[in-house]
C-alpha cells in the first residue's frame, strides 16, 4: 500500500511539475555572444519571435549568434534570420539538450527541459527554463556530492528550496528567477550523478520550511557544526526563533570535525590590539588565549571584546569555534566544525539519516519550531511574486 501511495505521489508531483518551471540565467559571470545548441536526446521545438518554424531533433545543432541587438538563428541547413527572442521548447520529458558558448569559448553544459535565448545589445541572455524539481536536484548534488541517504537529500532539498524560493525575484528584470552561481546556488546544469537525489526532490515537492508568522525561513546549513550549531545573531545581525544553538553529537567524528592551524604568537597580539583590546601588553600573556568549551560570541578580554566570527573571517579559520594553546613563538589553534555554524549541519545530518532517522527529524532536530508545509499553501503575502504563480 505504501509503494502505491508513493508512486501516486510521484506521479501526482509529476503533473504539478509541469506548471513548476522555474527560469535559471545561465553563465551570469560572462557576457556570451555567440553559443551552438546541441539536441542530445528527445526533440525540441523552433519558435524564432514567437512563430514556430523548427524542430530539432537529437543529433541537431542550432548556432546562436548577436548580430546588432539581435540574435542570429542558424542550423545545419536553414537561416531563420534575426530573432529578438528564441525558445527552444522540449517536446517530452526527456528532451535534453547540451550549450556550448563558443563568443567567449566557455565549458559545455547539459540541461533539461527549456532554453530561453533574449538579445540585449551587447549580449545574449541564455536562460534554462527547468522543472523546479531537476534544478533542486542539480543544486544539492553540487551542495552535498551523491553518496549519502536519501533522507538526508530529503532534508537538504527541502533547504534549497525553501532557499530558491525566498529568491525568486532577485533577478526578474534580467528575463529569470535565478542566476546559476552562488549568489543564488551554484547550478551547473544536468548531472548523471546517484538518481536517489532526483527522487528525494520528487518525494518532497513543494516541501518548505516556514516560521510561525508563514514566512520562508532562511534556510542556513553549513558543513559541520563541530558538536554545536551557532545561533544566527551570533554571527548574523538578527536574532530568529528557529535558528538557536543545538547540542549536536551526529556532527562528531565526522570528516570536518576537527580542524588544527598554526599562527605566530607576536601577530595574534598585534591583531588583538588593532582590534581595539588596549591591555594586551600590561596583563598576564597566558590569558590572551581563545578557549571555547561551548560556542561563545564573543572573545573577551578585560572589558574589550571581539565577535568570534570575525576572529574566523580575519584569519580564515575554517570555523568560529576553536581553543588556543601557546607553543613557543607560536599559537596552536584547535578547532572543532567546519562553516558558519548556523542552522543544518550536512555532516551531522548524513549521520542522523545512516542511523534511521527520518528528514522530518534531521530538520526538526536543527531548526527550532518550525513549520513543514508546502509553499502553495502558504499565503501569497509570504511568497515573492513569481512563486506565487505555481
Ligand atoms: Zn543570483
Amino acid at each position: 500500500m505504501k509503494r502505491i501511495i508513493t508512486l501516486l505521489l510521484i506521479a501526482v508531483s509529476w503533473t504539478g511539475a509541469v506548471a513548476q518551471l522555474v527560469k535559471v540565467g545561465l553563465y551570469q559571470e560572462q557576457l556570451v555572444n555567440a553559443a551552438v545548441v546541441y539536441c542530445s536526446s528527445g526533440s525540441y521545438q523552433l519558435v524564432v519571435d514567437g512563430s514556430v518554424v523548427s524542430r530539432l531533433e537529437e543529433g541537431g545543432i542550432l548556432y546562436l549568434t548577436l548580430e546588432d541587438g539581435k540574435v542570429k538563428v542558424l542550423d545545419a541547413e536553414h537561416d531563420f534570420g534575426h530573432a529578438e527572442s528564441v525558445e527552444i521548447k522540449a517536446l517530452s520529458i526527456e528532451s535534453v539538450y547540451r550549450l556550448r558558448p563558443i563568443k567567449p569559448e566557455l565549458v559545455s553544459r547539459t540541461y533539461d527541459d527549456n532554453l530561453l535565448v533574449i538579445a540585449d545589445d551587447r549580449f545574449i541572455t541564455l536562460v534554462n527554463e527547468v522543472d523546479i524539481d531537476k534544478y533542486l536536484a542539480c543544486v544539492v548534488e553540487a551542495e552535498s556530492g551523491s553518496n549519502a541517504e536519501k533522507e538526508f537529500y530529503k532534508a537538504q532539498s527541502i533547504l534549497c528550496r525553501t532557499y530558491a524560493l525566498k529568491q525568486l525575484d532577485r533577478h526578474i528584470n534580467e528575463g529569470f528567477s535565478l542566476c546559476d552561481g552562488p549568489h543564488c546556488q551554484a547550478y551547473k546544469g544536468r548531472s548523471n550523478g546517484n538518481p536517489e537525489i532526483l527522487e528525494a526532490n520528487i518525494e518532497t515537492s513543494g516541501m518548505v520550511l516556514a516560521d510561525f508568522n508563514f514566512k520562508l525561513i532562511t534556510a542556513a546549513y553549513h558543513s559541520n557544526s563541530g558538536g554545536q550549531t551557532q545561533r544566527a545573531s551570533d554571527v548574523w545581525l538578527s536574532d530568529v526563533d528557529y535558528l538557536q544553538s543545538v547540542v549536536d553529537p551526529y556532527s562528531l567524528h565526522q570528516s570536518q570535525a576537527k580542524w588544527r592551524d598554526t599562527i605566530s604568537f607576536k601577530a595574534w597580539k598585534e591583531y588583538l590590539f588593532k582590534n581595539g583590546m588596549k591591555s594586551v601588553g600590561r596583563i598576564p600573556e597566558e590569558i590572551i588565549y581563545v578557549e571555547q568549551m561551548r560556542r561563545k560570541k564573543y572573545f573577551v578580554l578585560d572589558k574589550d571584546s571581539i565577535r568570534m566570527a570575525k576572529i574566523r573571517e580575519d584569519w580564515g579559520f575554517r570555523s568560529a569555534f576553536f581553543d588556543m594553546f601557546p607553543d613557543g613563538e607560536n599559537v596552536l589553534v584547535w578547532g572543532k566544525g567546519s562553516g558558519h555554524g548556523i542552522g543544518m549541519s550536512q555532516q551531522g545530518a548524513m549521520k542522523m539519516a545512516r542511523d534511521g532517522f527520518t528528514y522530518q527529524d534531521i530538520l526538526q532536530f536543527y531548526f527550532h519550531e518550525v513549520r513543514m508545509m508546502d509553499f502553495r499553501d502558504l499565503p501569497d503575502s509570504s511568497l515573492p511574486e513569481s512563486a506565487r504563480d505555481f
